[in-house]
């Protein structure tokens, strides 16, 4: 749903490594959200929309050493990290009187910065994990230590996920879901393509499970015999897994059964106990995403010997915990995931990392320092404005699409109508006073919020949902919309210049953050979105004829994109990224649309030599301005619903008649295509 993927660990956000030592901030840069220095106008903008609006950004704005990608929101998020350096620097002083928000972000960035005692630890802060797992004698024993490191270890990476969602068929009422999990690289594919890249892959992972076994110990002889099971086990969690384009199909993860299905699913595993260590209540239903993965995992559990199991959780708790120990670790964790499979040079300072740390574990005490400073009452209610704009403009479509009957538009409307909008940051912000944080002890830190989040998850099931709650903090440039909560959510760090800037024309603005509000509400309508109804229950809405209808539109989205090239020989995976493409195309439409509606009757003149179309098309670009590393790109084409910038801009206009009337293009010219696609 994002409009950016989060990809592995501390890469999706931002630095500058460049030449001057970086210096905490005291206030957020400006730059103006149509900057025309960030263009190339030696470029025809109707051949090349993109490098014509981003040109010289791009020139101008290298990928820092320590980065994968670099980009317009990368950069604004690396702005807001500093900004947030300077907050916690101040934080951490235990010397001027504290409040209780500013003692828990300052004393757990206090302990994360201090590298010497975390170096002296070493790999001491595994001892009782380790040993947890050394004890392992029977598949009970297994299924007690899991259920208790699934409470401090995040993700699913420790053979399966656990946790609470929304009922698919219910949505007010949270459920337990059960899901795939297991693995070490990023996604399931890994495994399973055959091409010398992933086949180099492979062996270079297994190369670094042993390395990390080795950094706790093991002799390299018994690491490499037990990195090959590591490999061995995962291969075959994953080759039961769904691909991601399967998961898209939310009627492919919703599998509701008893707890005596799914102990028949997997009895090996011990599911009562697991319910029981972690303190669940009687569970009578809970949805199993891909069974089919559940009746792997009773296959290897039964096949294989213990000791392959005390091997597959020795890698993966080493695994989970090396961003958190001594430089060993996080320099053999940065040199695979970083260097090796995001192409990224050098590791991001201490205190960048420290900071994301801190916003990813206690984000909404963070977030309230962050929204004081940066996100006044004026910018929540501009961008309110703004959105109400583009929900008018989104009915005014809707009710004229010519190709959707009269009852499914009025189920559209009523899905339309019931869409809340999130603002800023959540009306009641999270409580962390529960959680003991010390000034020395990062990773016990790391553990207890771990804990704290993995109760407040597990405590929501069997109860009504809480739609106040936001899966984003605060200080997040992103945005997105949750089709069980029916709701778009906009975090204050993502309506901040140049994406959202009040001192500029209605133009650039609308171009931008505009487009942005019109992506994130046509996923309540994309391939994926559709599927559920106004009270964000899975439910088939549609006529057969109007599915049909808007399969074959979105078709043509889903062929233009399969044309284009990510790196090498590697195509865009289209029916990965045809519910992003088709909110890239549908929201800068209804931006337009929203932005001729909110200036009808203005005077509206030229400004730095671009027409008022003009800007808003070149703010629209401008947001995604930005280069990745070809190793990067590598990953994404794998892993990331959205399309590479470039073609989130040049497929979008080479749609759109409005873009080739602002810039005069002709027909047969690059941004011009012959068959256009339209879908809202
Ligand atoms: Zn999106």
């Amino acid at each position: 749903m994002l409009r950016l993927a989060p990809f592995a660990l501390f890469l999706c956000v931002a630095a500058a490594a460049q030449t001057a030592p970086e210096r905490p901030l005291t206030a957020l840069p400006y730059t103006p959200s149509l900057d025309v220095t960030a263009m190339d106008k030696s470029v025809d903008p109707c051949v090349d929309f993109y490098r014509y609006s981003c040109g010289g950004w791009i020139k101008n704005n290298p990928i820092p050493p320590d980065q994968a990608s670099w980009d317009v929101y990368a950069k604004l998020a690396h702005d807001d990290l500093q900004f947030l350096w300077g907050v916690l620097e101040q934080s951490a002083n235990p010397e001027p009187p504290r409040s209780k928000v500013q003692q828990e972000v300052g004393d757990y960035f206090h302990a994360c910065m201090d590298e010497a005692a975390i170096e002296k630890l070493g790999a001491a802060p595994l001892k009782p994990s380790l040993d947890g797992i050394a004890a392992i004698q029977t598949l009970d024993d297994l299924t007690r230590f899991i259920a208790r490191e699934h409470l401090s270890v995040r993700g699913s990476g420790l053979l399966f996920g656990f946790g609470s969602n929304q009922d698919f068929a219910n949505s007010n009422q949270v459920i337990a879901f059960a899901y795939s999990g297991g693995l070490g690289l990023p996604d399931r594919d890994y495994y399973t393509k055959t091409d010398a890249k992933s086949v180099e892959t492979r062996a270079k992972y297994v190369q670094h499970v042993q390395r990390m076994l080795e950094l706790i110990g093991d002799d390299p002889n018994s690491a490499a015999a037990e990195a090959n099971t590591v490999m061995a086990i995962e291969t075959a969690l994953a080759k039961a897994s769904l691909t991601r384009v399967e998961k898209r199909d939310p009627y492919k993860l919703f599998h509701k059964v008893t707890t005596a299905q799914l102990v028949a699913m997997a009895p090996a595993f011990k599911w009562n106990d697991y319910f029981a260590t972690d303190g669940l209540p009687h569970l009578d239903t809970l949805n199993v995403t891909e069974p089919e993965f559940y009746k792997e995992l009773q296959k290897q559990l039964t096949a294989r010997p213990i000791a392959d199991w005390r091997a597959y959780l020795r890698w993966h708790i080493v695994h989970a915990s090396a961003p958190y120990l001594s430089s060993a670790f996080v320099q053999a964790n940065f040199d695979f995931y970083s260097k090796y499979l995001h192409g990224v040079e050098q590791m991001p300072p201490r205190w960048r990392r420290c900071v994301q740390y801190v916003d990813r574990d206690l984000g909404e005490a963070l977030g309230q320092v962050f929204v004081e400073k940066a996100f006044g009452p004026e910018a929540k209610q501009q961008a309110l404005a703004m959105t109400k704009e583009v929900e008018a403009a989104m009915e005014r479509d809707l009710r004229d699409l010519p190709w959707m009957s009269e009852a499914t538009k009025q189920q559209a409307l009523a899905k339309l109508h019931t869409i809340v909008n999130k603002i800023g940051y959540p009306d009641k912000w999270r409580d962390y006073s529960s959680i003991r944080l010390a000034r020395a002890d990062f990773f016990g830190n790391v553990m207890r919020s771990t804990e704290f989040e993995s109760h407040r998850d597990i405590a929501k099931i069997g109860k009504p949902v809480d739609r106040g709650e936001w899966e984003m903090t605060p200080p997040t440039v992103n945005a997105y919309y949750d089709p069980q909560m029916n709701d778009i959510n906009f975090p204050a760090g993502v309506l901040q210049p140049p994406l959202f800037d009040l001192k500029m024309d209605a133009a650039p603005n609308y171009g931008n953050t505009g487009a942005t509000i019109g992506h994130e509400l046509t996923h309540g309508f994309d391939d994926e979105g559709r599927q559920f109804d106004a009270k964000g229950n899975l439910r088939d809405w549609w006529t057969p004829e109007d599915a049909k209808h808007f399969e074959e539109r979105a078709q043509c989205v889903v062929d233009q994109y399969a044309q284009y090239t990510v790196v090498d020989d590697i195509k865009i995976n289209s029916k990965l990224t045809e519910g992003e493409d088709i909110a890239d195309l549908g929201g800068t439409l209804l931006a337009y649309v929203a932005w001729q509606n909110a200036t009808r009757g203005q005077d509206l003149k030229p400004v730095e030599g671009l027409t008022p179309g003009q800007r808003f098309f070149i703010g629209m670009a401008q947001w995604a301005c930005g280069s990745e590393r070809p190793e990067t790109k590598r990953v994404r084409a794998l892993t990331d619903p959205h399309s590479p910038d470039e073609y989130r801009i040049n497929g979008v206009v080479s749609n759109m008649p409005e873009f080739a009337s602002a810039f005069s293009c002709k027909a047969g010219q690059p941004m011009v295509r012959a068959k256009s696609c339209r879908v809202w």
